[in-house]
């Protein structure tokens, strides 16, 4: 991706001359720790070995152990990793969370393996770099097609060799110390996020007009919690295609159809329209929740909103962002809005060290303060330094990981 269409790196070079870095402290930070390449040997039900490649790049640790998912996607490939892992550095700075970034995965089809070849090829690859993780080195979590199974057997691999260490991955089931909110976290942040937008933005938040993009884990926990704020959820989609109704659809039974369903499809409210149409839809508050690129050159024009609000990772193209701020929409970046998860997989780490279990009300009330500090903290510097939150939420980031560079280099 040219840097004019990814915002990361749009957004990283404008927050280091806002912040009068130097060029060699912005290559610096730039740069990643290590980056390791492994091959993972596995055997396939039928008696036979295959194998695969996978990658851990370890960004930056100046701040905490290296922290972030690890996918598995046929389209993994080490840069794609390097890029993740480099903004969770700078989203686990911006959320104030002791941690650094990274992220790994598995450059593999996974719905090509039955269940055991999976669980086989798992723990293999967490063998494989066990070498350079470990509970205050670097802690994994799940991310596209990993789910809390793959971080039970993550776990189980490691405690076989290590003792049991359940903080060595998050993201974990509840049984095996997994922290109760983690499901609902990343939607609850993106709620509370927009209820902050709403405010500073002099939209009421009750009967504001919302279109959600996506219906998956993120999106409708957004849906569900803006609806208990008394947001009025007018469009959402999924795959499928999407469902409108101007007078707000019934979010409680869309989300349990949801639940059963796997799909909006088949819900018995509302207009069904497509994916373009949705992004058209006049709202106060676009969510896009999906995918990365999903507002783009071709369907910016199209759009009608206030306000949007990045829950997916990467929604916004730089160029359509560009198209946006001279139309004085407003864009809350994904490594503020979608960072709800990330803090209640550090909060799950934090129980683990401790031994010690938080309520869900625990949960949810030290995930909101951390939400509401960091979008004040974002805001601040926007209106200091008349620039997009996207840049502010840079700012703040990279500033707070130079100081702690300095300090520890000094
Ligand atoms: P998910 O797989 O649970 O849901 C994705 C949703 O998007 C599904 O409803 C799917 O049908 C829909 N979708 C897919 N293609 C679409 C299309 N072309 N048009 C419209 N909808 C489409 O995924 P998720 O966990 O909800 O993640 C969504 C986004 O949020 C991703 O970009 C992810 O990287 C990001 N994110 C997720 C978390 C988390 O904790 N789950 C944290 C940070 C960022």
């Amino acid at each position: 991706m040219s840097s004019s269409s990814n915002p990361t790196s749009a957004a990283y070079k404008h927050a280091i001359k806002e912040l009068g870095l130097k060029s060699n402290i912005a290559s610096t930070l730039e740069m990643p720790d290590r980056e390791l390449t492994v091959e993972v040997p596995f055997r396939r039900d039928n008696g036979e070995m295959d194998s695969v490649i996978g990658f851990r790049v370890q960004h930056n640790n100046t701040r905490g152990p290296f922290k972030g998912g690890i996918r598995y996607h046929q389209h993994v490939d080490i840069e794609e990793v390097r890029s993740l892992a480099t903004l969770m550095t700078w989203k686990t700075s911006l959320l104030d969370i002791p941690y650094g970034g990274g992220k790994g995965g598995i450059g593999v089809d996974p719905s090509k393996y039955s269940k055991t070849e999976l669980e086989r090829m798992s723990r293999n690859f967490f063998r494989a770099i066990d070498p350079i993780i470990g509970v205050n080195i670097d802690i994994p979590a799940p991310d596209v097609n990993t789910n809390a199974q793959v971080m039970s057997w993550f776990m189980d691999e490691y405690s076989q060799t290590h003792g049991y260490t359940p903080a060595i991955v998050t993201g974990k089931p509840l049984e095996l110390g997994g922290s109760e909110g983690r499901e609902a976290a990343t939607g609850r942040g993106t709620a509370v996020i927009t209820r902050e937008t709403a405010d500073k933005w002099g939209v009421d938040l009750k009967n504001s007009k919302v279109v959600i993009q996506g219906f998956g884990n993120v999106g409708s926990y957004a849906a569900k919690f803006l609806h208990e704020y008394g947001c009025k959820i007018i469009g959402v989609s999924d795959v499928t295609g999407g469902l409108y109704d101007p007078d707000g659809l019934d979010v409680p039974s869309l989300f349990e159809h949801n639940s059963q369903n796997r799909t909006i499809d088949g819900f018995n409210q509302g207009k069904k329209i497509s994916n373009d149409e949705l992004l058209a839809l006049e709202c106060d508050f676009m969510i896009p929740a999906a995918l990365g690129s999903a507002i783009n050159k071709s369907n910016v024009d199209s759009l009608n909103c206030k306000v949007i609000i990045e829950a997916a990772n990467g929604p916004v193209t730089g160029d359509a962002a560009n198209k946006l701020w001279d139309r004085k929409i407003g864009i809350i970046p994904d490594i503020l809005t979608n960072a709800g998860g990330v803090t209640v997989s550090y909060f799950e780490w934090v129980q683990n060290l401790q031994q010690f279990k938080w309520t869900e009300d625990d949960v949810n009330e030290k995930l909101e303060t951390k939400m509401v500090q960091a979008f004040n903290e974002v805001f601040e510097l926007r209106e200091k330094n008349n620039v997009p939150m996207r840049i502010a939420s840079f700012m703040v980031a990279i500033d707070r990981v130079h100081k702690a560079y300095a300090l520890r280099q000094g």
